[in-house]
């Protein structure tokens, strides 16, 4: 990539999509596909911040369907089902353990209707559920607590490379000529000038700064949309987001004797997964309310010792400690308030503001949902702009060939690093590192 993509583009564009999260991906896509001229970028480097903190997972959200979130569950289910075609290369459906023992919350039967109901709500998508003895547990996972084990449900999900899934969506979105995407360059100020918005971007990385024009400008900020939005003078915006901060830890291969992703459901009515790969474990997450800067968070010792706690009492043969910890990450969950404080009734419904005619709000929802929040916004803009709007486009599997497969089990070869290099946004040596990791 050129050194100064920010002063080498062009000075106009349709639309400009601040937030290179998936959900900016997706509008970016999706708008592009349908013929607008698009210019997205990113303060950091694209999926760097909650998008590639999530726990990496394509699901319906098993545990909404407590809250009766029904329409929701049926949503992400869908879309889980889908992206596994659309992008089968970055995704994977795998069996998942809900352990349960004689003083759970949740007793089997329950369990079982529950999963029944998961699966509906897929309209049989899913790979069935089932449930397990005790000895058809321990087998799938050695480690577990014998004491009080009853059994386990099983159902089905998807696991994902959340930040490589992000550029690929981007990368699907450049295919049409028309459009840009540029990391690394922040959204200084921007404002409406008649029916225009001139944007005031500047490249974090060179200090170059332009300005550009558009018709209709997309906040896809996520957790972020507060901060940008509350000072603009020439809105009234009030703060709409409850940060909530969650945490994982990568453990090393083999610190659990376990063959399946199990969810663990502790007595605070948290879930807290514990995913398997090929060559780490990841565990999490926590949830803690946030104050202070939003960017490159870090989980503290009180969410690592929660974790830890929590594999304790599942698997108290297995003796994790820190020691076996290799890596550890941080995120903030956009949860939209709905003017009371009921998170988990609220958390992962997306919202969608206009509070100016051109400008555009998307936030809250989930990873999994991306393509149906983009679509709202992208249906909306074309609409707007005199563009048909044609929602199969969305649906079509990425055109590209991938540079990399995170799944594969193998390492980036020196050529697939050159192409990464020249084809995916790399303008630091963090960003390749996240392009070719699956542990970030
Ligand atoms: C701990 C945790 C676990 C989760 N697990 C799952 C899961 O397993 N499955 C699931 O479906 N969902 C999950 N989620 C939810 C999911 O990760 C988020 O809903 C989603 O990633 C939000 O994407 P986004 O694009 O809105 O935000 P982000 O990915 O944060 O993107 C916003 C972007 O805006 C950029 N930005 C900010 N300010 C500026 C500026 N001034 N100029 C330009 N750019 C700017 C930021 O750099 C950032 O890249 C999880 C979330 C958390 C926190």
């Amino acid at each position: 990539m050129h050194k100064d993509p920010l002063l080498e583009t062009d000075l106009y564009y349709d639309v400009v999509v601040i937030g290179g999260g998936i959900v900016g991906a997706g509008v970016f896509r999706d708008l592009s596909l349908n013929g607008v001229k698009v210019l997205l970028v990113d303060k950091k480097d694209f999926s760097s911040q909650t998008s590639s903190k999530s726990s990496k997972m394509l699901h319906g959200g098993i545990r909404y369907l407590e809250n009766m979130d029904f329409d929701l569950v049926f949503e992400a289910l869908h879309e889980k089902n889908l992206w596994l075609k659309l992008a089968p290369h970055l995704c994977y459906e795998s069996a998942f353990y809900m352990p349960v023992f004689k003083d759970s919350l949740r007793p089997k039967w329950m369990i079982k209707i529950g999963l029944f109901l998961y699966d509906l709500l897929s309209s049989f998508q899913n790979s069935p559920h089932s449930m397990a003895n005790k000895e058809e547990t321990k087998k799938a996972l050695p480690h577990i607590k014998s004491k009080g084990l009853s059994g386990a449900g099983i159902y089905h999900d998807a696991i994902v490379d959340d930040a490589r899934l992000t550029i690929e969506v981007i990368l699907d979105g450049l295919e049409e000529s028309n459009s840009r995407a540029i990391n690394h360059i922040g959204l200084e100020s921007f404002e409406f000038v008649g029916h225009r918005v001139n944007v005031n971007l500047k490249d974090e990385l060179t200090s170059n700064t332009k300005t550009i024009q558009c018709k209709e400008i997309v906040m896809a900020t996520g957790p972020f949309t507060d901060e940008i939005l509350s000072t603009h003078p020439q809105l009234n915006w009030k703060k709409k987001l409850l940060p909530s901060k969650g945490s994982h830890i990568w453990l090393k291969k083999g610190s659990i004797d376990i063959s399946s992703p199990l969810v663990m459901t502790p007595n605070d009515g948290r879930v807290i997964f514990v995913i398997p790969q090929k060559e780490h474990i990841l565990v999490g997450t926590t949830e803690e309310n946030h104050n202070g800067s939003l960017f490159d968070l870090t989980p503290n010792d009180s969410e690592i010792d929660y974790l830890l706690d929590n594999l304790d009492q599942y698997f108290p043969d297995a003796k994790v400690t820190k020691e076996h910890i290799i890596g550890k990450f941080a995120g903030i969950r956009p949860l939209v308030s709905e003017g009371d404080s009921d998170k988990a009734k609220t958390a992962r419904h997306h919202k969608y503001y206009q509070p100016r005619n051109n400008l555009h709000v998307i936030m809250g929802g989930k990873y999994t949902t991306f393509r149906i929040m983009a679509k709202d916004v992208a249906q909306n803009i074309c609409a707007k702009l005199g563009f048909t709007y044609n929602s199969i486009l969305s649906k079509k599997p990425l055109r590209i060939i991938p540079n990399f497969k995170p799944f594969s089990g193998t390492q980036a070869t020196p050529e697939q690093i050159e192409k990464i290099k020249s084809q995916e946004f790399v303008r630091t040596d963090e960003d390749l590192m996240r392009r070719i990791s699956v542990t970030d």
